[in-house]
Formats: structure tokens, C-alpha cells, sequence
């Protein structure tokens, strides 16, 4: 995909799974990258190697994305290195336990909304800050990670994290009105079924395996399936697109 955009990019959680395979992707497309990542540093510097392999640059920052002062480093970082982003990726997210809500400790429950909701209102405020043309920043696109789950309700699995999914949805909706005017496009991407550690790292390794037979074309997506749409929301190509929350889910 060719990107009449390239000025550079930061994505939240970019050191697997579809943050990932999005910084593999935008680098490939000429893009800048500095994406963050929670500790898996051996994830982040293989991500690296590969990108540079690729032709392309991307710089890792470790920094929890729930954490004010992480963000700020963050960004500073892509500001110093390549100069202010023209597109964001706020992609961190996690699931917490699978449990029915009654079984839920107030911690877990705590944690998915600092880090799926606080953490995507912090990415978007410091791009915010940077990136409006009411501050004299050139404007941009941002690409905010909700969940088919935000439909869908998580009942039986997650519902901590799909009502904190709902949340980034809201947000989405609210924030494409609000910095329209600060000449930046906000749109959320909704992925079903995809093919990450995810799903295993919330004890459940065959969730994917067992919910194919939902999937209306059959089979579970993988991350750069999610990482092309993200990549176009945030190119010039989706120049009329805000305010979009896009299924990523095969019809599920
Ligand atoms: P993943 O494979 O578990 O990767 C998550 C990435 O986010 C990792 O690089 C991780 O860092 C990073 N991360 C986690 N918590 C963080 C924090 N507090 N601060 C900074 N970085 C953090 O997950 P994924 O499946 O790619 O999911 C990415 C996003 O897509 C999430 O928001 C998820 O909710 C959403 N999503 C996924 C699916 C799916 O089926 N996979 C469907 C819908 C939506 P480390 O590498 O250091 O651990």
C-alpha cells in the first residue's frame, strides 16, 4: 500500500500481535515508528531487527501505557527523533481474567480499564497536545483499538473488557467531533477472532479453535488483516473517513 502520508507514527503495545504486525507494516510503508511495549523486550528488539531487515525504521520505548509519564516519554521520544507524529495508533490493550463478573477481583477489574480506557484517553490527550492545528501542529489521524467484544457484550468470557472496549468506542465517536476542527481524523478499529497470544495469556488457548464455527468466512483473522485497515485509516487514502468504528470480523 503506498502512504502519501509519511510523516512518522507511535503505536501503544507495538511489540506483538497486531501492534506488531501494524509497525511492520507502516515502516514497510515508509512510515517513521516509535511504538511502546509493557516488558517483553526480547518482542520488541526482534520487531526492530525485522523492520530494519525491511528497509524501514522503528524505535521501541518500554513504558506502561497507564502511566501518564510513560506516555510523555513516549512521545518525546518520536518528536526528538523523527519530529511530531502525524498518526497514532493507540492499540495497548488487555483482557484481565476470564471469570463471570460476580467472580472478578476489583484489581483485575481496576487494571483493564487503566490500561484499555485511561491509557488510550492519555495517548490520545499527548497527541493531541502535539499534533493540533490549534497548537500549531500539522494535524494527523488517529486509529483508537476497540473489540468486537464492545458489541458482543463478553458475557461468559470478559465483560471487563468488553465494556472497557465500549468505552474506546465511545471515546471514538465523541473525539471525532471534537478535534475535527483541530484537523485530525479519529476512527476505531473493531476486530473479532485474530490470531495473537492474547487469548492464551487469559488461560484460554483454545478459544480461537473453538469459536471458528461463529465466524460467518470460516476461519479466525490474522493481525496483519487488522494491521492493513489500520494503516489506511491512518494514510490520506482515508482522507473522509472519521468518526468510523470499522467490524474487523469476517461478518461476526
Ligand atoms: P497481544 O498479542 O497480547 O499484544 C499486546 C501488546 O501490547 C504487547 O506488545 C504488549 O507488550 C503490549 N501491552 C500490553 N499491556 C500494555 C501496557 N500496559 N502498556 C504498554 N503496552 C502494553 O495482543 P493483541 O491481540 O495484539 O491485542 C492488541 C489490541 O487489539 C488490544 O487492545 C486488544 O484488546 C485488541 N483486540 C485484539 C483482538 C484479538 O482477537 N487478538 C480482537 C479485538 C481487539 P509486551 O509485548 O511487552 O507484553
Amino acid at each position: 500500500m503506498s502512504h502519501s502520508d509519511t510523516g512518522p507514527v507511535v503505536v501503544t503495545g507495538g511489540g506483538r500481535g497486531i501492534g506488531a504486525a501494524t509497525v511492520l507494516l507502516l515502516a514497510q510503508c515508509g512510515r517513521p515508528v516509535v511504538f511502546s511495549y509493557a516488558s517483553n523486550s526480547n518482542a520488541a528488539q526482534a520487531l526492530t531487527d525485522r523492520v530494519k531487515a525491511a528497509g524501514g525504521t522503528a524505535l521501541a520505548v518500554q513504558g506502561d501505557v497507564a502511566n501518564e509519564e510513560a506516555i510523555t516519554t513516549l512521545f518525546e521520544v518520536c518528536r526528538k527523533s523523527f519530529g511530531v507524529p502525524t498518526g497514532v495508533f493507540a492499540n495497548a490493550g488487555i483482557t484481565g481474567p476470564s471469570t463471570r463478573l460476580e467472580d472478578l477481583e476489583p484489581a483485575d477489574l481496576r487494571r483493564v480499564l487503566d490500561v484499555n480506557v485511561i491509557g488510550t484517553a492519555l495517548t490520545v490527550q499527548a497527541a493531541t497536545r502535539l499534533m493540533s492545528t490549534r497548537r500549531g501542529g500539522a494535524g494527523g489521524a488517529m486509529v483508537l483499538m476497540s473489540s468486537r467484544a464492545a458489541a458482543l457484550g463478553g458475557g461468559n468470557e470478559w465483560i471487563q473488557y468488553a465494556a472497557s472496549k465500549g468505552a474506546v468506542s465511545s471515546m471514538t465517536i465523541g473525539l471525532a467531533k471534537e478535534l475535527g476542527s483541530d484537523g485530525i481524523r479519529v476512527n476505531a478499529v473493531a476486530p473479532g477472532l485474530i490470531d495473537t497470544e492474547i487469548h492464551a495469556a487469559a488461560g484460554l488457548a483454545d478459544r480461537l479453535a473453538t469459536k471458528t464455527n461463529d465466524v460467518p468466512l470460516g476461519r479466525i483473522g490474522r493481525a496483519d488483516e487488522v494491521a492493513a485497515a489500520v494503516s489506511w485509516l491512518l494514510s490520506d487514502a482515508a482522507s473522509y473517513v472519521s468518526g468510523a468504528i470499522l467490524d474487523i470480523s469476517a461478518g461476526r
